[in-house]
């Protein structure tokens, strides 16, 4: 296993580089990929910037250039559910662009001449990733939750509540929203990678977001995405 580490801000991986042994940086289209052993994984960590083109870009090169055959991408991400807080975790069972809409000719969410709008993560990775953030959560403060499901990705910050509010009429299984996991998605089921989406709620997509995100990501984050990968590379 070669694998893939991307996160879309320096906050969301602050400490994984750090942690490598013998790491070898390489700059390609504008973003550093820095190659090592993570915890005795051999492992690729980027950081992609936010939005959909930049994250599949990201995807791309860390496959065609950098040969990773698995891909994980820890972040943070809006609530999409009453029961899903902020500080908890949520894993990607599957993933949908919910600002994809190319109806009436396709029907919406649907991603053109492909025949799905969702796209499901790889199982046995999710099922290590979900099992590394269990055992990371049990020993955290305030008992942050686990959820696993659905999450959407679109190139908008949500931050109303009616936005929030018309997603989840549209797409009643939602966890989380955020701007990056469903297009890694499309990149890795093209190309046969496995991968998986882990997210640390950082806010409600609500008026108080980009408040809360910011405040959450200065503090959380990083340490978030640094126990629960130690806890998955431990694991292999
Ligand atoms: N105002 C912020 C914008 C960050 S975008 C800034 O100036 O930096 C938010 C990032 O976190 C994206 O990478 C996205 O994947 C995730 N995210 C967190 N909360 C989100 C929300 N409410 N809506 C969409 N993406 C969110």
């Amino acid at each position: 296993m070669r694998l893939g580490i991307i996160s879309a801000l320096a906050e969301e991986q602050n400490g994984l580089i750090e942690a490598m042994e013998s790491p070898n940086k390489a700059s390609h289209g504008m973003r550093d990929y820095t190659a090592g052993k993570l915890w005795n994984v051999d492992t690729v960590c980027v950081l992609s910037r936010i939005g959909k083109v930049a994250a599949a870009m990201t995807a791309s090169i860390l496959v065609e250039k950098f040969g990773v055959t698995h891909i994980v991408f820890t972040g943070v991400a809006g609530s999409g559910d009453l029961g899903v807080r902020v500080g908890d975790v949520v894993v990607a069972d599957s993933l949908v662009q919910h600002d994809m809409d190319a109806s009436p000719l396709f029907s919406r969410f649907e991603i053109p001449l492909t025949g799905q709008s969702h796209i499901a993560s790889d199982r046995e990775l999710t099922r290590r990733l979900a099992a590394a953030a269990r055992d990371f959560l049990q020993n955290e403060p305030g008992s942050p939750q686990f959820h696993r499901g659905l999450i959407a990705s679109g190139d908008q910050f949500i931050n109303k509540r009616s936005q929030i509010a018309a997603l989840k009429d549209a797409l009643p299984e939602l966890l989380a929203v955020e701007m990056e996991g469903a297009a890694v998605a499309q990149v890795c089921f093209e190309l046969g990678i496995p991968f998986s989406v882990i997210r640390t709620i950082s806010d409600n997509a609500n008026e108080d977001a980009a408040v809360d995100f910011m405040h959450f990501v200065q503090t959380v984050a990083s340490r978030y995405a640094y126990g629960i990968l130690k806890s998955f590379c431990g694991q292999t």
